[in-house]
């Protein structure tokens, strides 16, 4: 046994083996990671040569969102400006009252967060299950008070949420929900529905690591026409450019009056052309970031203490690896540790700290020095166990990628086999 620990112990990188992997891997950070080729140079350049490149002028947002609401099979699509201005397009489009609250967990993106405190509403966390990260339906449903208005439930790692007992819940209280798709393009959620049509609202993001980019960018899907115009308005000063009335209609321009308080999030038309370029690849990316996730998920079955995600409709937008810590001989700073010198970067938790113990919650820092609209509330350590036992050692990030071939997922599941064997040893 001694003997075969030192062996195994020799073999890391870390220790002066030698290591998985020695060139970088296919990264979204660059074109080695991107699907970015002549149709989107192309189509960018036709903008440009058009002088048209701002919406209200141009035809390609317009053009993006009628192929992506057809590509969802949605009545409504609103493009904007990223993912979180999607996410805060649907909160304005569900117009709560100051103080009214919203139900999210700790274990996403900020910016799933932050659209919530822009609309005076007040962020409410629940529970993630530890299989997947993502929210569980019993810990939305204890938190719901009379104030509540909506739910969000994000599709994390682009893992499929649920997103019918949520519906379900939602109706029961009469609430809306709105699903995160930032992560979860083609994600299919148990019903078979596509992510982004369960829930009233649906927001993707665009953004250079997402599964498909315009730099940055976002849109909001709907099958609800009311809600889909608010999200309009609200992306564009409530300017009601939809409605001319008879006194300007003749000019071809709309009378210059604001509705409610709107702002500018507005997707450009350089953005839309290559979005619409990016979308007609979606398919083969996902096919490939799904072929890539069973090969790693093959080779790593039956590794004491490591799970891999659920498979079933998980479009990868990275490759979470849930950790045992007790039979996996470490937890996921320990193996990020040893997969480092083998040249596979992996990221302990996705993020650092859960959403709620960031310093605009804990500090309330909102407006000015008032802690508006959540000064009366506490965030903090302690609000949700499972999503801290996830980034406290139990989940550990992989970078995932279309663009990585056989030999690529076979080094990264030779690093993580051979630290496995020396931690479990
Ligand atoms: C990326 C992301 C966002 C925010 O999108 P941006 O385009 O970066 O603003 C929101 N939610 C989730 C889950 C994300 O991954």
């Amino acid at each position: 046994m001694q003997i075969t620990q030192e062996q195994d112990r020799q073999e890391l990188a870390a220790y002066g083996g030698t290591p998985a992997r020695t060139t970088p891997l296919p990264s979204v950070g660059d074109l080695s990671g991107r699907r970015i080729d002549e149709a989107e140079i192309e189509a960018v350049t036709r903008v440009l040569r058009s002088g048209k490149l701002n919406s209200t002028v141009g035809s390609e947002t317009a053009g993006w969102e009628s192929d992506f609401a057809a590509f969802l099979g949605v009545e409504h699509a609103v493009a904007c400006s990223s993912g979180t201005a999607a996410l805060h397009l649907a909160v304005a489009a569900v117009n709560p009252e100051p103080g009214e609250e919203i139900i999210l967990t700790g274990l996403s993106d900020a910016g799933t967060m932050l659209p919530i405190l822009a609309q005076n509403a007040v962020p409410v966390f629940a529970d993630v299950d530890l299989r997947a990260g993502n929210l569980d339906p019993a810990s939305a449903a204890e938190k719901i008070t009379g104030k509540t208005r909506a739910i969000i439930a994000v599709h994390l790692f682009g893992i499929p949420a649920a997103v019918d007992e949520l519906r379900a819940l939602a109706g029961q209280h009469h609430l809306i929900l709105i699903e995160d798709c930032a992560q979860a393009y083609l994600t299919q959620t148990a019903s078979g529905a596509l992510a982004g049509t369960t829930g009233q609202l649906g927001c993707f993001s665009l953004q250079q690591s997402k599964h498909i980019t315009a730099g940055d960018g976002g849109t909001v899907v709907s099958n609800d026409v009311a809600l889909a115009r608010r999200a309009r308005l609200f992306a564009d000063k409530a300017w009601p450019r939809d409605a001319p009335t008879s006194a300007t209609q003749h000019a071809g321009s709309f009378e210059r009056t604001h509705l409610f308080l709107g702002l500018n999030y507005r997707m450009t038309e350089l953005q839309s052309s290559i979005a619409r370029v990016q979308l007609t690849k979606l398919e083969t990316i996902v096919a490939d970031r799904r072929r890539n996730a069973a090969r790693l998920t093959h080779k790593l079955t039956g590794l004491a203490g490591l799970q891999c995600a659920p498979e079933d409709g998980t479009a990868y937008w990275l490759f979470p690896l849930y950790l045992d810590p007790e039979l996996a001989g470490a937890d996921a700073f320990g193996y990020a540790e040893l997969l480092r010198p083998e040249g596979i970067a992996g990221v302990p938790g996705y993020i650092q700290r859960p959403l709620y113990c960031t310093p605009v919650l804990t500090g309330h820092h909102t407006y000015g020095t008032s802690g508006y609209p959540i000064a009366d509330h506490e965030y903090g350590e302690g609000l949700c166990p499972n999503t801290e036992a996830l980034i406290g050692g139990r989940l550990l990030t992989l970078q995932w990628n279309e663009n990585y071939t056989d030999a690529d997922v076979d080094d990264i599941a030779e690093a993580i086999t051979k630290v496995h064997a020396y931690l479990t040893r």
